[in-house]
């Protein structure tokens, strides 16, 4: 009420924002600091808000998905709506235009969505997974592959192509047991599938080397502590990872950091050949490092059996293949190389190389034009890396901006026209669903998660979600 009282009565500010993640809430949230009353509307193509901290994030990193309380916190203010379920593009009803006539500014905060490849022959035959697939499978997302896709109960070895963030999650998934697991808010389908994985080996790859490592000190301490499970790195592979001047390519101020991650890995069990593993059933994991995969064979029926490495030497931190190759037999490959952003409208600037829109701050530019009204946060407008940190870091610079625009006096007061907006959703057949929509069904979700003892239970059909929020 209080709401739409203020919207009839006043031309007021408003922001459109398309995408509802951290990169969208954080920037909303610096931006309503210094301007309480600005209208803030999320298009959000899924049912439910928060991006990547629910089908991202891994699910044993509750104290991450958190966060969402704070979110909650902000998409339950009067002066902010959800339309979740809207997704929002240049072939939609509701797209750029009309987005940009409905409120006095646009900001886009829509993510990383694609997946970066190998560019290698067979790269995509089956057992291949890109992280990103593997990633909302085991986080139950509505755009989810099927389980029949997931076989993870045929093969001994398994190879994670990256070392950052992401790989580490899917070792760490893959390494855990029902006992660990069960708690936190993984599908029961999902669990029975992951836990009953027959991988004794996970080779986790990486083109370059110790020095270069993408996982941070913490992320490794907390994959090798996992129960049951042994950390291995290659002799040569940790000799060749430095080379005489790897010191100089790191910052002064980060080489103690380093040097602690280094020295970290530096004490895990050191072998030559695999046949010297500890033969005490426990899961192994192998940290290599200066393999950049070739090729990738597949068996007589188009599964992955085997994958080709270039070794590869260190050229001023960059790795260079060498002729040397080496190989690795698995039935397994998880891509995790990276998430890559793209174009949702043609008059956007877009680097097609680096998958970001263009800007200066977070302010946007349309073929060529600088933007008074356009604006972007997020991995659609630093690439896909980072953490929350940066991700918040970032947010606050484009909120920043905004306000400059604000207090420019460049950004005019408009009050969105909700009948023209709800007839366009309603032309792309989607009924969109509010936060309260959403907080029934988070709440169901809760409630039966209570009666299996574990934090939440996903819904995962968007039919069910339609039948909680009818009531
Ligand atoms: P997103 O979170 O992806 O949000 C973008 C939103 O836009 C999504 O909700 C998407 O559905 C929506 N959208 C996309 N296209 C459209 C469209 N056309 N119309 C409408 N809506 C659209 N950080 C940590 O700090 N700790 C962690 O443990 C951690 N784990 C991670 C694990 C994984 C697997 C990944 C990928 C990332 C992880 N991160 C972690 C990083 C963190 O998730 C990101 O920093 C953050 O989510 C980026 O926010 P974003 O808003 O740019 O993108």
């Amino acid at each position: 009420m209080f709401c739409k009282f203020i919207h009839k009565r006043f031309s007021t500010l408003s922001l459109a924002v398309v995408g509802s993640g951290p990169g969208a809430i954080f920037t909303a949230k610096h931006l309503m600091k210094k301007h309480t009353n600005i209208v803030v509307d999320f298009y959000e193509k899924f049912p439910h808000p928060f991006g990547l901290i629910r089908t991202g994030v891994a699910p044993d990193h509750q104290d991450v998905k958190n966060i969402e309380h704070e979110f909650s916190h902000i998409l339950s203010l009067p002066q902010t709506k959800f339309f979740g379920n809207v997704i929002v593009n240049k072939d939609t009803p509701l797209n750029l235009e009309i987005l940009k006539k409905n409120y006095s500014a646009v900001l886009l905060a829509y993510g990383a969505h694609g997946d970066i490849t190998l560019g290698i022959k067979n790269e995509d035959c089956k057992g291949c997974f890109n992280s990103r697939n593997f990633v909302n499978w085991y986080n139950s997302s509505f755009d989810r592959i099927s389980n029949d896709k997931i076989i993870l109960n045929k093969t001994e070895d398994c190879v994670i192509i990256g070392n950052g963030n992401v790989a580490i999650d899917i070792a760490r998934m893959l390494s855990k047991s029902f006992e660990d697991l069960k708690q936190f808010d993984v599908g029961d389908d999902v669990l029975e599938i992951i836990c009953n994985n027959t991988i004794k080996n996970i080779h986790m790859v990486a083109r370059r080397g110790v020095n270069q490592a993408a996982f941070t000190t913490k992320e490794i301490r907390e994959l090798h502590g996992v129960k049951g499970l042994n950390t291995y790195i290659f002799e040569d592979e940790i000799k060749n990872s430095f080379e005489a001047d790897s010191e100089l390519q790191v910052l002064p101020n980060e080489r103690r950091q380093l040097k602690r991650k280094v020295d970290l890995v530096k004490s895990f069990d050191m072998i030559n050949n695999v046949n010297q593993i500890k033969k005490d059933g426990r899961k192994n994991l192998f940290l290599r490092f200066l393999n950049r995969p070739k090729e990738i064979i597949s068996d007589n029926t188009g599964t992955i059996s085997e994958i080709i490495f270039n070794k590869t030497k260190l050229i001023k931190g960059q790795a260079v293949a060498t002729e040397e190759t080496t190989s690795i037999k698995c039935g397994l490959l998880f891509k995790s190389i990276g998430y890559k952003s793209h174009s949702i409208f043609d008059t956007v600037d877009f680097n097609s190389k680096s998958s970001v829109i263009i800007n200066d701050k977070g302010k946007v530019s349309e073929n060529k034009v600088i933007s008074d009204n356009l604006f972007v946060s997020g991995w659609v407008k630093t690439g896909a890396k980072g953490v929350l940190d940066t991700t918040l870091r970032e947010a606050v610079d484009t909120a920043d901006t905004i306000n400059k625009q604000i207090e420019g006096g460049f950004l005019k007061n408009k009050t969105p026209n909700y009948d023209e907006i709800n007839s366009l959703i309603a032309k792309s057949g989607v009924k969109p669903i509010s936060f309260k929509d959403w907080e029934k069904v988070s709440n169901y979700e809760i409630e039966e998660g209570k009666k299996k003892g574990k934090i939440r239970d996903k819904v995962t059909d968007i039919n069910k979600v339609f039948e909680l929020i009818k009531h």
